[in-house]
């Protein structure tokens, strides 16, 4: 009694510690805190469920246990010491991948050992259908995020293909729950069948609709895990579950808002149709392209009153968030008006641009989302690009069959002059061209963000 009231304690503290640590994530100052508060809290419900477990336990699961932790703990510390910041966001794919095919494999072993309770059942063929296609599908994002599978692939009558499986997989599920069945080969069956769908899933998507399925793949891991705790009646667990869960579908809903995407749209596809919309655009635009010197900026920003920075997937490549930061203070310190405008999908991971940005301790009024700021641009002198493209894309309003098109984005050619500054003149992750480039009002600062900004404030340090 005195052991389960231990545990049961245990179990509270560390629920707390998940919601006050996700709380704490909603606000950068805190965001670091909360991380660490939830992480002690998971590690208190780990050693409080091996040592405070009731039930006899040989020595050898013991030993396997501390094996496990010990490689898993060495492994991942290596893995997110090394890792390059630019790497991070398939970095957490592949940890979401993870705890996907964790519940996954916490079904195929269940399965033998709760023959005959059709609820238990029942959790387990759900927590291994959800498990396994998070797990197949966050490897195939990762590919995606890290440049290895460039384009989507998708096979002939892909939809269909997809939507028929899915519903395959379903009705087998069903079959095995109220039939009672106890061959362990039919849930190894539909394991395999649910890593395909997975993998099947992902394939086909757009860059456009990346955003949206990786905060899925999300909430598929949390929900695959809460029907875990719920088969244990391991609370934590399925608080942690419900948690992951819920955050990943606020998550998805507020990224279809972002791009515009009616979920079902993402999850099934045009149904029936080869829609290729998505595909890598071959047009080519046509115009001119005008070049500007880290000087000529330097004359234009030091001479005017409104500067709006618009960040991209670029700045995180060129780890220029620290010369960013010093050139927004020193355009400041001359008496203008500098604001970063953040779309919600810019950079490969919700957040992006944040996380980034809060490294340099940036002052966080001056980070405004895209409704407040798009009104903004009208009144202002210039917008500096910096390795932003998609979502500065004119042809989310202009071109119907743009794989983009409908995304609400930055509305910069609204302002009077534009710098945008990138190494070439190649698509972002979408890729598609860009008519801003060619736009009359844009000059081009070629070169990497690190270096072509570390020139332009040289250059304004001078005058
Ligand atoms: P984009 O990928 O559209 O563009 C980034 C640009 O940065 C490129 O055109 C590249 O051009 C430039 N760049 C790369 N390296 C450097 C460098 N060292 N210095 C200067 N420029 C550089 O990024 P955006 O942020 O505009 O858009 C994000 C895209 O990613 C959207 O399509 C979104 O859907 C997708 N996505 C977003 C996710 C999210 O959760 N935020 C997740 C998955 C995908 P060049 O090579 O010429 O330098």
């Amino acid at each position: 009694m005195k052991y389960i009231f231990s545990l049961e304690l245990i179990y509270i503290l560390a629920s707390i510690s998940y919601i006050l640590g996700l709380k704490m994530l909603g606000n950068p100052e805190t965001a670091r805190r909360g991380n660490l508060i939830a992480a002690a809290g998971m590690t208190l419900a780990i050693f409080g469920t091996i040592f405070l477990y009731q039930g006899e336990v040989p020595i050898l699961i013991y030993s396997l246990i501390a094996i496990a932790i010990i490689i898993g703990t060495i492994m991942g510390w290596i893995v997110a010491k090394k890792v390059d910041m630019t790497k991070m966001p398939e970095l957490v794919s592949l940890f979401n991948g993870m705890g996907g095919a964790s519940a996954a494999l916490i079904g195929l072993i269940e399965f033998q050992h709760y023959i005959g309770n059709q609820l238990s059942i029942l959790t387990i063929i759900a927590t291994m259908i959800i498990g396994s296609v998070s797990f197949s599908g966050s490897m195939i994002a990762w590919a995606k995020l890290n440049g290895t599978l460039k384009n989507p692939i998708r096979l002939p009558k892909y939809n269909i293909l997809n939507n028929v499986l899915l519903i395959a997989i379903l009705a087998f599920g069903a079959y095995i729950i109220i039939s009672g069945i106890d061959n362990s080969i039919y849930v190894y069956l539909l394991f395999f069948a649910a890593l395909l769908y997975g993998i099947l899933f992902i394939l086909p998507i757009g860059g456009a609709d990346m955003p949206v399925v990786i905060s899925l793949l999300n909430s598929f891991t949390g929900l695959a895990a809460a029907f875990g705790g719920f088969l244990y009646g391991n609370m934590v667990m399925l608080t942690g579950g419900i948690l992951v869960g819920s955050a990943g579908t606020i998550l998805t809903l507020a990224m279809c808002k972002a791009m515009n995407r009616p979920l079902a749209h993402v999850i099934f596809g045009a149904f029936g149709e080869d829609n290729n919309t998505d595909a890598v655009s071959n047009t080519k635009m046509k115009g001119t392209v005008k070049e500007a010197s880290a000087s000529d900026v330097a004359i234009l920003m030091n001479y005017s009153q409104k500067v709006i920075i618009v960040p991209g997937y670029g700045l995180a490549v060129a780890q220029a968030q620290h010369v960013i930061h010093e050139l927004e203070q020193l355009l400041t310190s001359k008496g203008i008006d500098v604001k970063y405008a953040i779309h919600p999908v810019a950079g490969r991971m919700p957040g992006h641009m944040n996380v980034l940005l809060a490294e340099t301790n940036v002052d966080y009024d001056k980070l405004v989302e895209m409704e407040n700021i798009n009104p903004e641009f009208q009144s202002t002198d210039v917008v500096f690009v910096v390795g932003a493209n998609d979502v500065v894309n004119p042809a989310a309003h202009n071109d119907p069959s743009s794989p983009i098109y409908g995304m609400p984005i930055l509305d910069v050619e609204k302002a009077k002059h534009i710098i945008v500054n990138k190494r070439s003149m190649k698509p972002g992750y979408a890729g598609i061209e860009n008519e801003l480039f060619y736009n009359q009002k844009t000059s081009m600062l070629f070169g990497d963000a690190k270096s072509a900004m570390t020139k332009l404030l040289n250059e304004l340090k001078n005058m």
